[in-house]
């Protein structure tokens, strides 16, 4: 368990370290993220412009359990949605927004009304729009490789936003009289909802529906659509502010709860960074953009990988022992539990499951399964946890 125990101390790394040694993403990651900052940072003065660029993943420090459950969404999306359980100023949102720079790379439908090969074999010609199927007709590609997009949902979005409505300039064609909502331009992406527990029952139920069958449809009247919606949903909460309904809860593969950072010697560096990253983004961004650039690379090589990645009969039976000994009913557990072992293996350049992949991922899979509530869970979760790793140990 030591990988997501306790965060690397920050260390100076050294000068001549050559990136392409490590063995793995996660070595890379943890030592980015141990990596001090570059001297010339923080007198390089002010950028002059007002940014927004996102903090980068590899500068966060500590939180690797946090950071080892974003990386395996990126490498397997169906670990089935993270949830992010902690006070404010813990660094959740922080952290969503810092994966940009490590987004792989899918095949996207070119076409605004998201029209995919696919639609084509399921739904012969009429399913695609007319500019499609000429494409289609004459042998071109409907698609072309495109960057993951993190898509956030606005806190006041309405049904309507999310599921998309009538397109007031209806078109003559049926798959244009209905306007795409965030549902379909989340499909192959992540879709970040901050405060998850204080969305409307009706927007969540939309988004849950359509996160557990990759599709949905949309009705307006007479007109209807149907559409692609198959993305890591991220969310994350305050505890304090509300709680989650437990059907909602179970349909998070990945579970983590963000606490503060409890080293004042890790503390001294988050502030340290994040003043640097205040005063210039770019120089910031730039003195981690060599790691950035390769761990993209890995989680890329990694979700290749993916495909032929197995875990052994026998190891995978006494797993789900285990879990029927921790009185965990939901079937999510195993599945999101293995994907994520199965993600972790294959970030680690290997294609068979070990046991200690199980035992690294089991935390973040397993806890907050088998307590209907939130606020069980906080009396028990001390209780829990020790007795989850009590229970690893059979594994061993
Ligand atoms: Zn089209």
């Amino acid at each position: 368990m030591s990988e997501t125990e306790s965060a690397p101390n920050p260390q100076p790394a050294q000068e001549d370290e050559v990136v392409s040694t490590f063995r793995s993403l996660k070595d890379l990651i943890n030592f980015a993220s141990s990596k001090s900052l570059m001297k010339g940072i923080a007198e390089m003065g002010e950028s002059g412009m007002a940014e927004a660029l996102p903090f980068p993943f590899l500068a966060l420090v500590g939180q690797t359990e946090m950071k080892l459950a974003l990386v395996l969404g990126l490498v397997n999306p169906n670990v089935g949605g993270i949830l992010l359980v902690g006070p404010r100023g813990t660094g959740k949102t922080t952290a969503v927004r810092s994966l940009l720079e490590l987004l792989p790379n899918v095949e996207r439908s070119t076409c605004y009304y998201g029209c995919m090969p696919e639609d084509v074999e399921l739904g012969g010609i009429d399913a695609i729009c007319p500019e499609c199927a000429q494409k289609y007709a004459a042998g071109q590609s409907l698609t072309a490789p495109d960057r993951v997009r993190l898509v956030e949902l606005p806190l006041n979005a309405r049904i309507e936003d999310v599921v998309g409505g009538l397109d007031e300039r209806a078109a003559t064609h049926e798959r244009m009289r209905l306007r795409r909502g965030i549902l379909a331009q989340a499909d192959r992406n992540l879709l970040y909802i901050d405060e998850i527990n204080l969305l409307s029952d009706e927007i969540m139920d939309a988004i849950l529906d359509a996160a557990a069958q990759g599709i949905y449809t949309v009705r307006r009247g007479p007109v209807s659509a149907t559409y692609r919606a198959r993305f890591v949903l991220i969310g994350s909460m305050n505890p304090e502010e509300g709680k989650l309904r437990p059907q909602i809860l179970d349909r998070f593969g990945l579970r983590l709860i963000v606490r503060g950072l409890s080293n004042a010697a890790e503390r001294l560096e988050v502030y340290r960074r994040v003043q640097a990253y205040l005063n210039n983004q770019r120089a910031m961004i730039a003195n981690y953009a060599e790691e950035s650039q390769q761990a993209a690379a890995e989680i890329q090589e990694a979700r290749k990988r993916l495909r032929s990645v197995s875990i052994p009969d026998e190891l995978a039976t006494r797993a789900i022992h285990l879990i029927q000994s921790m009185g965990i009913d939901s079937l999510r557990a195993e599945i999101t539990w293995f994907e994520a072992a199965r993600a972790y293996a294959a970030a680690d350049g290997r294609t068979e499951v070990s046991q200690s992949d199980l035992s690294v991922v089991a935390p973040m899979c397993l806890r907050l399964r088998r307590s209907s509530f939130m606020t069980e869970y906080f009396k028990d979760q001390s209780g829990e946890e020790e007795e989850m790793q009590g229970l690893l140990k059979q594994l061993q």
